[in-house]
């Protein structure tokens, strides 16, 4: 039984219509994402950003993955906007604060990549640096690289004894980066699995995966998938715990 996992999308405008018609708004998802749930054995599920059918949404699905992209609206954390806040999108926000919502309650395990850490973070009670050049400042390593997505750079230490170092079978690695947003006050629901050397939270996980299977990691492992089985890894155990939640949902 194939478990069933959600995908959020980005809404992008399609510039490149503007001489033929209205600028319109699409629903895009990166093939790195479908394709990592599919290789590991999901059927992967683009969901477009509506929040009137989120509630719905969660009761179709038996995984949810959060995908990297835009930042998150700081207002969710009761922050103003910083100068170096990039653009947000309302609609996206909006429908996977909603999203996040029902799967916890309904105990979907959640997988969150990059922006989808971040707003697992907030949804569960947590804060972000909205900008971590301007907020971190000297000690801040380069976290926004201009270099191929897959190609690794800065370094991560894992904590022993985490469920992602069991997952990952890693203690540390080298991995990409395209973030300048991090969590900044960690969520009570969750604990931190990982660190770059400039102390930025890089991987996140609930404390007891067997009851509630919540995972975040700030790089963008959708695109490592080809350098390194420790990111196929983290694809394959959110399956497989979406596995045993549409297992128990049918026995419900
Ligand atoms: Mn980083």
């Amino acid at each position: 039984m194939a478990p069933v996992i959600g995908v959020t999308a980005t809404l992008k405008q399609d510039l490149d219509s503007v001489a033929t018609r209205p600028l319109g708004s699409f629903v895009r998802a990166d093939l790195d994402y479908v394709s990592g749930v599919a290789q590991a054995g999901g059927v992967p599920v683009v969901l477009p950003p509506i929040a009137d059918v989120a509630e719905e949404v969660a009761g179709s699905i038996d995984g949810l993955l959060l995908c990297g992209g835009s930042d998150l609206d700081p207002g969710y954390y009761d922050e103003e906007p910083l100068p170096e806040l990039d653009v947000t999108l309302p609609e996206r926000d909006a429908f996977e604060m909603a999203l996040i919502g029902y799967a916890l309650e309904r105990g979907i395990p959640v997988f969150g990549i990059c922006r989808g850490l971040q707003i697992l973070n907030v949804a569960l009670g947590g804060t972000l640096y909205q900008d971590l050049p301007s907020q971190l400042g000297n000690g801040s390593i380069a976290h926004r690289q201009q270099m191929p997505k897959w190609q690794w750079t800065h370094e991560v230490e894992v904590s022993g004894g985490s469920n992602v170092a069991k997952i990952m079978e890693v203690g540390g690695l080298r991995v990409n980066s395209y973030h300048h947003q991090a969590v900044k006050d960690l969520a009570d629901g969750l604990v931190v699995s990982a660190r770059a050397s400039d102390g930025v939270v890089e991987a996140v996980e609930s404390r007891n995966l067997s009851e509630r299977w919540l995972v975040g990691v700030q790089w963008h492992a959708e695109a490592m998938r080809d350098h390194g089985h420790e990111h196929r890894n983290l694809f394959a155990a959110h399956v497989a715990a979406a596995e045993r939640y549409a297992i128990r949902e049918a026995a419900a």
